[in-house]
């Protein structure tokens, strides 16, 4: 059974605060944990358990970091690069993080009512240069295999629909939903591509990584991102084993999210160059293959752009570039 209250969440022993210290936290953003989650180590249970922590909101701290409002031209869909959308055709998640960049909106609301749908795709069909749609936050596996089977086959319908990619959550924390009916909706014409969320090896338990086969056995592309938080995942060895376990179950880490200024969540935000020297010192351990990218969303809706660390420094066409062990070398430029 999944957490959902306060009373639960104690009867777990999952915090040592009060419920009533917890009440405004839980007012504010969503409480869900799944009993897959519930059950692992406790740096998992950080990315889920309220603290009160989150009712520090900083002046910097936005209600949409990320700016998907600002480039929303119907209710429910974000067009902020030319190529591609994001749909968000539900705001139910499995899980609610406690960091999450949409934690004011997930949760509100269930699936995306019938008549913003067929806007969105209406706008998506008469926008010829939209080559991707991205299904994401909320949790669009948290969909019913028949719903979710329908919407691709509406979007598989509109030629220029070349690639349909998922966020999810699902696989790793609720992997029961990986059936054989959601599978099958997966296989369509328009590419589709599942990227997971997971940011610590603990959460890919056994289930989970038969849940990611299955996938991966369907011929299904898998690729990962993972945030980077503080008290969860800020230590290379972590990291290391997140990464090489992702991989070995065929998932290519893809991106590592500098945390976002979203509300009440600076207790888990490291700094930038906390961050580099981590992907620093994983480039020296790692398979290229293992290595996601670290990036950061610009706040106010600018895009994400690759945050370092940075191996090139230049003068004129002399450049020095940095191997992973921190050496200094030359290289001319000349062509
Ligand atoms: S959208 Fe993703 S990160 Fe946000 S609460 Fe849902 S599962 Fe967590």
């Amino acid at each position: 059974m999944a957490i959902t209250t306060l009373t639960d969440l104690i009867n777990a022993g999952l915090t040592l605060d009060s419920a009533a210290a917890l009440a405004p936290v839980t007012d504010q953003f969503r409480l869900r944990i799944t009993a897959e989650m519930a059950q692992t180590t406790e740096g998992v249970a950080r990315q889920f358990v309220p603290t009160l922590n989150e009712l520090l909101i900083r002046a910097e701290e936005l209600v949409d970091p990320i700016g998907d409002r600002v480039h929303e031209p119907t209710e429910g869909l974000t067009h902020r690069y030319p190529d591609r959308v994001i749909l968000h055709a539900t705001q139910t998640c499995e899980v609610y993080c406690r960091f999450c960049f949409r934690r004011e909106t997930v949760g509100a609301t269930g699936h995306l009512p019938e008549a913003a749908l067929q806007k969105a795709i209406d706008y998506i069909a008469a926008t010829p240069a939209v080559w991707e749609v991205i299904l994401t936050g909320g949790d669009p596996m948290t969909l019913s295999p028949r719903r979710l089977a329908s919407l691709i086959d509406r979007l598989a319908a509109i030629p220029h629909v070349e690639v349909i990619r998922f966020h999810t959550r699902v696989p790793v924390v609720a992997p029961d939903r990986i059936t054989d009916a959601l599978i099958e909706a997966l296989k369509t014409r328009p590419a589709v591509y599942v990227v997971v969320h997971s940011n610590h090896p603990a959460e890919l338990t056994q289930a989970a990584c038969a849940a990611l086969a299955r996938l991966a056995n369907a011929g299904i592309p898998l690729l990962s991102q993972s945030v980077l938080l503080k008290g969860v995942n800020d230590d290379a060895a972590v990291l290391e084993a997140l990464f090489r376990t992702l991989t070995r179950n065929r998932v290519k880490p893809y991106y590592l999210h500098h945390a976002d200024l979203a509300k009440g969540t600076s207790h888990f935000r490291t700094t930038i160059a906390e961050g580099q020297a981590l992907m620093a010192t994983l480039r020296g351990r790692l398979s290229g293959i293992c290595l996601p990218t670290y990036v950061m969303d610009i706040p106010g809706g600018y895009g994400k752009v690759p945050i370092g660390p940075n191996y090139l420094s230049a003068q004129s066409m002399d450049y020095l570039v940095e191997d992973p062990n921190g050496n200094r070398h030359a290289y001319n430029d000349l062509t």
